[in-house]
């Protein structure tokens, strides 16, 4: 516990024994009432000391209605209460409204660190130490205090604590802690490995590339701790609805304190008795339980997503997700594995060698999936040809000067840009066309897979709710019908340039219908515009990759189709318990309102709900955590 609580926890406890100390020496002893205002006054102090200094703060700077103001109004009203001519005292009462108003607040705090905490540690990926190789030997250091290029050592069974490359040793890690899902990777010399992994078998020394605050595992703590920030509707709509609720509860108890007594015209006791209800009725306007609750079960809904792999960046994006109603996926590398292969070389004029030579020379510096296949398919590649001035077209393909000679790679749009006829295949594949100084020297076919959990994926998300999927792609029409057909898409666009994309998506949006969102599926690479038009734009197989993490609203770490149904479902869980915590507090108020109302509720019992409806909600949203 913090030691703020702890204080809090000793005030709660002096005061209620002072308290119960009270209430037998009033009944013994025959006091008079400012001395029994005296002896009450001595707990109520001890435990409302801070709230009332609060309330008089904000008093100050003009902001009244908030928790701590009413609880003060209502307390000091109660204690003020029994001065009136034929009233009863309420000093307990009052004491008993401040004790119990702070035994809520304790516990809100309390539900609010171990969320936390607990979100944190259901990650575990935060790294404690690094073991760093200095001066000959091996120190063990804050991941903090390593600079990049130092050298770490990582022992079977340990975490890795900063990104980097191995330099020596190989192993295998478990990725579960960013992926939500436990798949051990074989790494060796020369990979990269990601802090937050749990490094398996061997000991791996590795060279730091990041520093500590850049790497992955601070990053993906950074997002979601930062992801409140993000607000939700529901969430805003709270704090809208408080702004405007508590002056108009204010205002009614006002009217209840005076109007009866005026119209019945005689003021004495009758006062009293209507003062007595219009204070109860401020204390059980407090919206505690709803400002609490709601941030509360976001926060859990981020951190259980978190921990299957799945990164949402806010609450609002939760909520979108929860309200899907159309999906549109990027082809390559999002519904397709992204990993081409070289399946025919149809060369003109050169031969197939020379033909191949060219593509991954221009090719050498793409990160495309295309280029990757290309480069494999001249495993030679690097020999001492001058490649010079590169330019990378997206959605059409390169261009470069390979020994002085111009070579376009690309597809039949980069080709007739460039004014070269091109010959269509018979093959089924991507068709990489390549042109000489102006020439056509013929084309390459590369061919991808379909992922295999795609079909099902798309199934899952009709299942819960998605009413249209859409594929859009750079490629081929006849590629993107072939793979439309094989994972069971309702719509495709192909052809497509990176700004048409955004076009489509933007059509999209505005025929879609009310209350419905749109997501956007890529990988990150080209796409970020898209991503950042959809109502959602999310991110897959961003393990390692900064640029999706940086680009899209939700993050799926592994490149796993079926993540997306299980993210739906996550946020409905924690739209649901928003709903139900809205419902069930704002029924419960407005029941001991009108109680209150008809005096048939006391401030005990005020309290007691309020503060009972508070650690119900409360313990409702920590649901939202558990998957
Ligand atoms: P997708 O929409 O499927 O993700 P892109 O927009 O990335 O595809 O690319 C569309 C098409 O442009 C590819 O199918 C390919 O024909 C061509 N292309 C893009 N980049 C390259 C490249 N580096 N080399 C060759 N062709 C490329
Ligand atoms: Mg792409």
């Amino acid at each position: 516990m913090e030691k703020e609580n702890k204080e809090r926890l000793v005030k709660i406890i002096v005061s209620a024994a002072l308290l119960a100390v009270a209430a037998v020496v009033s009944k013994i002893a025959n006091l008079k009432m400012w001395q029994e205002l005296l002896l009450f006054l001595v707990p109520y102090l001890i435990v409302g000391g801070e709230t009332l200094k609060e309330a008089a703060e904000k008093l100050f700077e003009g902001e009244l209605l908030d928790e701590d103001f009413l609880m003060s109004i209502a307390t000091l009203g109660a204690l003020c209460i029994g001065f009136l001519p034929g009233a009863e005292s309420q000093f307990p009462e009052a004491v008993f409204v401040m004790l119990f108003f702070q035994v809520g607040e304790l516990f809100e705090d309390m539900a609010e660190d171990r969320s936390r905490e607990s979100i944190t540690k259901l990650m575990d990926i935060r790294p404690d130490t690094a073991n760093v190789e200095r001066n000959g030997r091996t120190e063990t250091v804050s991941p903090s205090e390593v600079a990049v290029g130092e050298t770490i050592v990582i022992k079977p069974g340990e975490k890795v604590p900063l990104d980097g490359i191995v330099l020596e040793g190989s192993s295998s890690l478990d990725t579960v802690a960013l992926t939500g899902e436990s798949v051990p990777r074989g790494i060796t010399e020369g990979d990269t490995i990601l802090s937050g992994c749990v490094n398996l078998s061997g000991v791996l020394r590795a060279k730091v590339t990041k520093p500590f605050a850049e790497s992955t595992a601070s990053k993906i703590l950074e997002l979601v701790e930062n992801a409140s920030g993000n607000k939700s509707r529901s969430e805003s709509f709270i704090t809208r609805f408080a702004k405007v609720y508590t002056p108009i509860v204010v205002g009614l108890a006002v009217v209840l304190a005076f109007l009866p007594p005026l119209l019945s015209g005689y003021f004495g006791s009758e006062f009293a008795k209507w003062l007595y209800r219009a204070l109860t009725f401020l204390i059980v306007s407090c919206p505690c339980a709803l400002v609490i609750s709601i941030p509360l079960a976001f926060f859990g809904g981020i951190g259980g997503a978190a921990r299957k792999g799945i990164l949402v960046k806010g609450s609002n994006y939760l909520e979108a997700l929860a309200n899907l109603g159309t999906v549109v996926f990027d082809k390559t590398g999002t519904l397709t594995e992204g990993v081409f292969e070289v399946t025919a070389v149809h060369p003109e004029i050169i031969d197939q060698k020379e033909l191949l030579h060219m593509a991954a020379h221009v090719e050498r510096y793409s990160t495309h999936p295309v280029a990757v296949s290309l480069r494999q398919a001249y495993p030679d590649e690097a020999d001492n040809c001058t490649v010079e001035d590169i330019e990378e077209v997206a959605g059409q393909g390169v261009k470069a000067k390979v020994n002085g000679k111009t070579v376009c790679v690309g597809n039949s749009k980069m080709m007739e840009a460039i004014g070269v006829s091109w010959k269509d295949c018979e093959k089924k594949g991507t068709i990489v066309h390549v042109s000489l100084d102006g020439e056509y020297v013929g084309h390459i076919v590369v061919s991808d897979r379909v992922k295999a959990d795609a079909a099902e994926a798309l199934k899952a998300l009709k299942e819960n709710g998605v009413s249209k999927t859409v594929m859009l792609t750079g490629d081929k029409a006849d590629v993107a019908a072939a793979v439309a057909a094989e994972v069971g898409i309702d719509e495709f666009r192909a052809e497509l340039l990176p700004g048409d994309k955004v076009a489509e998506v933007e059509k999209l949006i505005a025929g879609k219908s009310e209350g419905r969102s749109l997501a956007f599926v890529g990988d990150g690479i080209n796409d970020a515009p898209v991503l950042a038009r959809a109502d959602v734009g999310i991110a897959m197989g961003a393990l390692g990759s900064d640029a999706a993490i940086e680009a899209a609203d939700v993050v799926l770490m592994d490149d796993k189709l079926s993540k997306l149904a299980t993210g739906i479902r996550s946020a409905r869980k924690t739209l649901g318990i928003a709903k139900q915590n809205t419902v069930f507090s704002i029924g419960v108020k407005v029941l001991v309102l009108l109680l209150a109302m008809f005096g048939l509720a006391g401030m005990w019992m005020a309290v007691l709900a309020d503060v009972g409806v508070m650690v119900l909600a409360v313990l409702n949203s920590t649901r939202a955590l558990k998957t």
